[in-house]
């Protein structure tokens, strides 16, 4: 027998989860459907930046800003702006007065998760198809084999959406940036340089078409993006299984830069990780279709280079939550559309345009700028 649910969200991720808890602090069961097998089965990894005009909203919309504010990274608000020589041009510490207080991803995951209801979320439910039954409805098709229906379908199903075609045609393209992720564990004690050079927060070092962005996390590790302007297929040229030659590779490109900033990728420790970024297109938006709606990257993925897209997941996932909450079902994905549409439209803009300053041809002088430092 096919179940049904009145709300099915997909995908468990921090914008999924923030529309679980909106509901559910208002009385609104809703199950959401995920596709990793356990909370457990994937570290979540990076600190991520909560933004008071945003992420934040959506953390005290769930009830949690309480136990949010215990997640902070003390120290993690501070940034350091440096050139290829690893000379610092900005830097700012973090007094604790600032509005973007950083929190550890699977933290934050984690704080959402537990206060769900335990059978809130089916794990290892991977969403294969969906469809549309007509009035309103849709039947989702899980990998198993299984299907369920719903009345409200909710996509937070992330970049590769399954849910999106429904909706739009649109999908997301390469933005001509990829990233090898590379990890120093116990930087402190093992990487004594390369931790004194980041410093307690975000770092960014950029010039001539690439950079390193790195974070200090708050297990005393850090983690870096090396960042490059190259082809879709660069990242297939490399052999990440061996990481010697993988950093090799990588550290090709990065000839004359300072040796301390090498080697947050020569000195890294276990796997390195590669990714391709991908956006959809800026002000991608639809047509209203009943019973179907999307919310987080499935609805706007864009570049990291705003650093927007976890706290837009999450005011998304707050503001349909409390469109439900407060409206009849078709006039609630009215409502919180007419409004993610522009908010969405605006940051990634700003995540786009950020991106073309940052590689640009002076992506420091850019960047400086934009901090309201003294360019070169
Ligand atoms: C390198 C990098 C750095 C970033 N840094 C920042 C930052 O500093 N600040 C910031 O705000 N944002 C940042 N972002 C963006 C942020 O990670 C995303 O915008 C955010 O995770 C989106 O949340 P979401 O819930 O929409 O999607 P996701 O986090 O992608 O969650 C989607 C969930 O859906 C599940 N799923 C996918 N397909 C299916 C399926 N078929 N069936 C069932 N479940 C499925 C996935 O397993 C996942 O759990 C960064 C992104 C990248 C790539």
């Amino acid at each position: 027998m096919t179940s049904h649910f009145p709300i099915a969200i997909i995908g468990g991720g921090l914008g999924g989860l923030t529309l679980a808890r909106v509901l559910h602090v208002n009385g609104i069961n809703a199950a959401v459907f995920e596709a990793e097998p356990s909370a457990e089965a994937r570290t979540q990894g990076g600190m991520l930046d909560i933004h008071e005009d945003s992420g934040q909203i959506a953390v005290r919309a769930a009830g949690l800003y309480d136990e949010f504010r215990e997640l902070i990274h003390a120290g993690g608000q501070a940034i350091r702006i440096v050139d290829s020589q690893g000379v610092v041009h900005f830097s700012e510490q973090d007094d604790g007065s600032g509005g973007r207080p950083e929190v550890d991803r699977g933290q934050l995951r984690d704080l959402l998760l537990r206060s769900l209801p335990d059978s809130t979320v089916q794990w290892g439910r991977k969403v294969t198809g969906v469809r549309a039954l007509g009035d309103g409805r849709h039947e989702v098709a899980f990998v198993d084999g299984a299907v369920i229906t719903t009345d409200l379908l909710v996509g937070a199903d992330g970049a590769w959406s399954r849910v999106r075609p429904l909706l739009s045609p649109a999908v997301p393209e390469y933005t001509g940036i990829s990233f090898v992720e590379t990890d120093l564990l116990d930087a402190g004690t093992r990487h004594p340089a390369c931790a004194a050079m980041v410093g307690e927060g975000f770092f960014i070092s950029v010039g001539d078409h690439k950079g390193f962005l790195a974070h200090r996390e708050s297990d005393g590790s850090l983690h870096t993006y090396t960042a490059l302007k190259v082809d879709e297929n660069w990242l297939d040229g490399i052999d990440f299984a061996d990481p010697a030659a993988a950093k090799q590779v990588v550290l090709a490109q990065f000839e004359g830069w300072h040796g301390t900033l090498r080697a947050l990728v020569a000195d890294a420790d276990g796997a390195i990780v590669p990714r391709r970024i991908h956006a959809l297109p800026v002000g991608h938006r639809w047509d209203r279709v009943p019973g179907v709606t999307l919310l987080g990257d499935a609805a706007h993925l864009m570049s990291p280079f705003a650093g927007e897209g976890a706290n837009l997941a999450m005011l998304d996932g707050a503001e349909l939550g409390l469109a439900i909450v407060n409206h009849p079902a078709d006039k609630a994905l009215d409502v919180y559309e007419q409004e993610l549409f522009p908010r969405s439209e605006t940051s990634a803009a700003a995540s786009a345009a950020s991106l073309s300053m940052m590689f640009g041809d002076d992506g420091l002088c850019g960047l400086l700028d934009q901090f309201g430092a003294d360019t070169l």
